[in-house]
């Protein structure tokens, strides 16, 4: 279990100190698969590098399994890192550049082979073994990047953006791949992406980051349902934002007024947010065009977008406010709303959250 208690870095260099971690605190569990999510600049890698050592936090601690980290050199801590860019050794064949490591550890010559071979068969590149790293395809090579990091045991693997260089079907099996390897080996991976789909489909659970602070903390499900503020809905997924009034919020329930004057219940993170106006997120497949029991929006419908899968319908509301509908489609199904139409959004009952700013 790693355990990052309070931990701020403030980078002082010719320029003015800039803040890159705010007093970030998360635990991390054992055999976690652990993601790291969130824009350009929002402090990922410098969160990820305080924990492998090569950044020194200005405050706070690090602890795996109890044990400070932060005392100890990277080469010292149980914990290895896989980068965007291999760094493999391009003169060596794929079983030197996994053996290397455990050379470097002094192992005895049979174990290193042992585990070599162990590690070809893992990441399904034993018939490569004795070909140059500059004799293959990037999704080889990541794969020995893999296998290299994954070869000393460590307790915990560090991935900076390891997919982004791969092309999107590779990125795709790769994605499949990295999670089998990660419940096969039982090593707790960390694993930094700005691709939210990515940290939705491999994810045990996701730290949301903005601006050098972890926004909110969930398996993918919690996140996506119930984003616990604007920037979370924003940032992962598509998300319609209404202006509605909050009258009274019991736990985790809502009570709204809607443009249309209609009341209903949706969800809220807490009790904390105060009643008045605030903004009500709504995901495009939660609303409905079909009717049915819910809270009703009235207005015209824009623009009907086919998409194969599924279809976008862009509503204008009475009162001015767009509203995005995704329906998926059926096999056979004929078109029924056309632009123009007058149409009804309906929010089944919970269908919604209201929002922290
Ligand atoms: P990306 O997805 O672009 O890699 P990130 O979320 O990983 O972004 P970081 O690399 O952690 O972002 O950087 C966070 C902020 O800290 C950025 O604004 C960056 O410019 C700044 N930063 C990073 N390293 C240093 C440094 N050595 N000196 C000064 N500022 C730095």
């Amino acid at each position: 279990m790693i355990e990052i208690t309070n931990v701020t870095k403030i980078f002082t260099g010719r320029g003015a100190p800039f803040t890159a971690l705010d007093d970030v605190s998360v635990t991390i569990r054992e055999n976690e698969f652990f993601t790291l999510l969130g824009p350009s600049g929002c402090g990922k890698t410098t969160l990820l590098r305080v924990i492998a050592g090569f950044i020194d936090p200005t405050k706070g601690s690090v602890t795996l399994d109890g044990q400070d980290l932060v005392s100890l050199p990277p080469y010292r801590r149980p914990v290895n890192t896989v980068f965007q860019s291999y760094a493999l050794f391009p003169h060596m064949t794929v079983a030197q550049n996994i053996a290397f490591g455990l050379e470097m550890q002094d192992k005895p010559r049979a174990e290193v082979k042992a585990t070599v071979d162990e590690m070809l068969a893992l990441v399904r590149m034993t018939e490569m073994a004795d070909r140059k790293t500059s004799e293959i395809s990037g999704g080889q090579q990541q794969r020995v990047a893999l296998a290299r990091a994954l070869a000393p045991r460590p307790k915990v693997l560090l991935l900076d953006e390891p997919l982004s260089a791969l092309d999107f079907k590779l990125r795709k099996d790769m994605q499949l791949e990295l999670k089998r390897l990660q419940s096969e080996t039982g090593i707790t991976f960390i694993f930094v992406t700005h691709d939210q789909e990515e940290a939705l489909t491999m994810s045990d659970r996701i730290a949301v980051m903005h601006d050098g602070d972890i926004r909110q903390i969930g398996g993918p499900r919690d996140i996506y349902d119930h984003p616990a503020e604007r920037f979370v809905a924003d940032f992962i997924g598509d998300t319609n934002f209404l202006s509605v009034e909050l009258l009274e919020t019991k736990g985790e329930v809502a009570q709204i007024r809607l443009p249309s004057g209609v009341e209903t219940q949706v969800r809220a993170p807490d009790e904390t947010i105060a009643p008045g106006p605030v903004t009500l997120a709504v995901r495009p497949e939660h609303a409905t065009l079909l009717g049915g029991e819910g809270a009703t929006l009235p207005g015209t419908l824009a623009n009907v977008v086919y998409f194969g899968t599924d279809t976008h319908f862009h509503v204008d509301l009475d009162g001015g406010a767009r509203f995005v509908l995704r329906q998926q489609n059926q096999h056979g199904q004929t078109q029924v709303f056309n632009a123009g139409d007058a149409v009804t959004v309906t929010l089944a009952p919970g269908v919604g959250q209201v929002l922290r700013d």
